[in-house]
């Protein structure tokens, strides 16, 4: 493992201009954190801001080893991962029926209107629809309408680092398969080249940029269908995010986790059906096992930061009391809050 230099924290550096780009210019939807506090933390990055890193800077460089114990791409490691797995490949199974029968009660079908929403036999609803892991035109009970909903959104095409030279990238496929004999995609090739940008990212102190590496190729997980170790990733970039990332050494920007993370994480868990309150030890497996970060130098703990996920999915996921005491606190005051289980 790398050696690195410990210093003591300095005095943070100002850097509004940093600071300013990086607030998210497109404000989406807001689901599932309901009132934005703080502006997000930028996500996307373009190939320009690849550029940027081969420029050698010895003061950053020398101040951002007082925060990294590591520079590489860590393994997700958790006693629970088989279980997520298992979670995950029962969600993410193929509904509906292939033969033009009724999901509920097998009446045959010679062509089905698209206005028929009820069984003629047995009255119950049902829909036609394709589904994701074949492409396959099925027939799929109208309660299960949901989560056929939530699987496409799962394998949503992964994220492409804006401006990327697809030719490039082509080359760099066809490179891989000649490799390895075995197919792979452009986001096979793009996970690879993203993943060459991460230690000059770290060393550099640029750490929402490594955040944003991060989220690219944890987005070749989810899209590859690896969702138990995509949804540890995407813990881990919320951990990160809540501590605002900076790209000016430092962690403690004002800013607020970017929606695409959370909604991410809120997508996985409802397709598997749990909740944020079911994932806690999984949470902190991911952030220890994943970060190349000191503890003692991020603004908020690993339990501050599981406390805020699960503040922020309560309404979404319906745990919301009403009228409980929760007013805005200043940051201080937040510090302390702890999760009451
Ligand atoms: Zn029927």
């Amino acid at each position: 493992m790398l050696k690195l230099l410990k210093i003591k924290k300095s005095q943070k550096i100002e850097h509004s201009q940093e600071i300013v780009d990086a607030i998210e210019e497109v404000q989406e939807t807001i689901s599932p954190n309901i009132e934005p506090e703080l502006p997000q933390i930028k996500l996307f990055i373009s190939v320009d801001q690849l550029a940027a890193l081969k420029d050698a800077d010895e003061d950053r460089r020398n101040h951002a080893q007082i925060y990294l114990n590591d520079i590489k791409v860590k393994e997700l490691n958790s006693p629970l991962l088989p279980a997520f797995t298992d979670k995950f490949t029962k969600a993410f199974s193929k509904l509906g029926n292939v033969n033009r029968q009724c999901p509920h009660c097998r009446r045959e079908y010679t062509s089905i209107p698209a206005q028929i929403k009820k069984c003629l036999g047995c009255g119950k609803g049902f829909y036609k629809t394709k589904r994701p892991q074949d492409g396959i035109e099925v027939l799929v009970k109208e309660e299960d309408r949901e989560l056929m909903k939530l699987q496409w959104e799962n394998i949503k095409k992964a994220e492409l680092i804006e401006g990327m030279n697809l030719e490039n990238l082509e080359r760099a496929r066809q490179k891989l398969e000649q490799k390895h004999g075995t197919r792979h995609t452009l986001y096979d090739a793009h996970f690879l080249l993203v993943k060459r940008y991460v230690a000059k990212a770290l060393l550099s102190g640029r750490f929402r940029l490594y955040c944003s590496l991060m989220y690219y190729m944890t987005e070749q997980d989810r899209f590859s269908q690896n969702f138990a170790k995509a949804l540890g990733y995407y813990f881990y970039l919320y951990y990160l995010h809540h501590n605002g990332a900076s790209n000016s050494v430092v962690f403690g920007d004002r800013v607020m986790v970017n929606v695409r993370i959370s909604k991410r994480i809120f997508s996985l868990l409802q397709m598997a059906k749990m909740q944020t309150i079911d994932c806690e030890d999984f949470f902190k497996d991911s952030i220890e096992s994943l970060t190349v970060f000191d503890f003692e130098n991020m603004p908020y703990s690993i339990d501050e930061t599981y406390a805020h996920l699960v503040k922020s999915c309560e309404e979404a996921e319906g745990r919301k009391i009403a009228s409980v005491t929760q007013e805005k606190k200043p940051k201080d005051k937040m510090r302390s809050f702890r999760l009451q289980r």
